[in-house]
């Protein structure tokens, strides 16, 4: 089985097996805990609660699947009102990477600053009006972003674009917004400066745990564009939800040339939902609680020898192996032994050594990995082999 997992994963290339891939080719395999796909499994419980209620118990599915959804510029007047921005300025879409794609491949020219290590996207998504520069983010600095030293980067390289994650993917390395407002009005020259919020909702700056959008400032710059993934945060994944904020000549080009119908009923449902306040307000409890266990489950990683767990503003944390034990097969010994299921970052560009990202779950699940975690650290690297 171990062999099997390994093979398996070699083939998939940059993004990894799905768990429904991996459970048909492996039918031994038992996956307990999956610590890969980085989602709040509370918020994925709260929309089910609600989709139970509102839309099976009455019957209302029916609906949802017979007919045509919303217009997606229906849904952007939703969300336009919501967020207190002009409509206009909202491209709703099929997962935020549709909105990633749609930008990389109409409006992207010349060299794009991409830092790594990061989402495989923004580097694959490209056309060959396109250069990608990479800017290393360094593992001595904790892969923490030298603003200083970025605006200078980018400012001598030649670009006319650059992206942000924020928090970033893999390494959960948060940008305060006093930061990257910074960057924004030094690199004032740029065409693009994409934001990408993927991880906001997990990342906060006070103690009272609100999160902290560059949002105001994407209004009075028209050079700015936010991404922003439901799948996450909102532990929605399935349903395909995200937005882009973006010059409203782009939004405008883009739905008079496509994407009419890019929302399905299910993913409308929810962009609905999360406009309410019934809604949003029982989010922000799971929301919160899911930070603070998350804090005291990355605070038990941090305990385990052999291993170091870099710092994260977000629901997740990159672990390097520090004894020697690769990363792969770190990876399938957690699954063949434990059922648990962590993301190999061996196919990560801009990590140097044996890496692997670990989700934080539930308060049990959690328990379940840190153990997990600790039996794998205390067999003899001979043996985890
Ligand atoms: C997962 C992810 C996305 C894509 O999200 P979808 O809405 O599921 O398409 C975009 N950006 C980052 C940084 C991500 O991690």
């Amino acid at each position: 089985m171990f062999d099997k997992i390994l093979e398996l994963k070699s083939r998939s290339g940059t993004h990894s097996p799905s768990i429904f891939t991996m459970l048909e080719e492996i039918p031994e395999l038992k996956i307990k805990v999956d610590a890969c796909f980085l989602s709040n499994p509370y918020a994925t419980e709260l929309f089910l609660e609600y989709f139970k209620r509102e839309l099976i118990d009455t019957g209302k599915i029916n609906r949802v699947l017979e007919f045509y959804p919303s217009q997606s510029s229906e849904i952007a007047e939703l969300l336009g009102k919501n967020l207190k921005i002009d409509p206009a300025r909202i491209f709703v879409g099929n997962g935020a990477i549709e909105a990633i794609q749609a930008v990389l491949h109409r409006y992207v020219k010349g060299k794009l600053i991409v830092n790594i290590p990061t989402f495989s996207s923004y580097y694959e998504y490209i056309t060959p009006n396109i250069e990608v520069v990479f800017y290393e983010l360094k593992k001595e600095k904790n892969f923490k972003l030298d603003v200083d030293e970025y605006i200078d980067f980018v400012k001598n390289s030649g670009a006319s674009s650059i992206v942000l994650i924020n928090p970033n993917n893999p390494d959960g390395g948060y940008l305060k917004f006093e930061d990257i407002s910074r960057i924004i009005a030094e690199l004032s020259y740029l065409d693009n400066i994409i934001v990408d919020e993927s991880f906001i909702h997990f990342a906060y700056e006070s103690s009272d745990m609100e999160l902290k959008s560059v949002l105001p400032i994407v209004l009075e710059n028209d050079n700015v564009i936010l991404v922003k993934s439901m799948s996450k945060d909102f532990g929605v994944a399935g349903l395909r939800c995200g937005y882009a904020v973006m010059k409203s000549e782009w939004v405008k080009e883009l739905f008079s040339n496509g994407y009419l119908w890019n929302l399905n009923g299910l993913s409308e449902y929810f962009f609905r939902l999360y406009v309410r306040k019934d809604f949003n307000d029982a989010y922000e409890i799971v929301r919160k609680k899911y930070i603070t266990e998350s804090l005291f489950f990355i605070a038990e990683l941090q305990a385990i020898e052999g291993i170091k767990v870099y710092p994260s503003k977000a629901n997740f944390v990159l672990i390097e192996l520090m004894n020697g034990l690769n990363s792969g097969h770190a990876q399938a010994r957690l699954l063949s032994d434990h059922g648990v299921y962590v993301r190999n970052c061996s196919d990560k560009i801009g990590l140097n050594g044996q890496f692997i990202r670990v989700a934080a779950r539930s308060k049990d699940e959690n328990e379940v990995i840190v153990n997990a975690i600790k039996s794998l650290m205390k067999l003899p690297v001979e043996l985890g082999l």
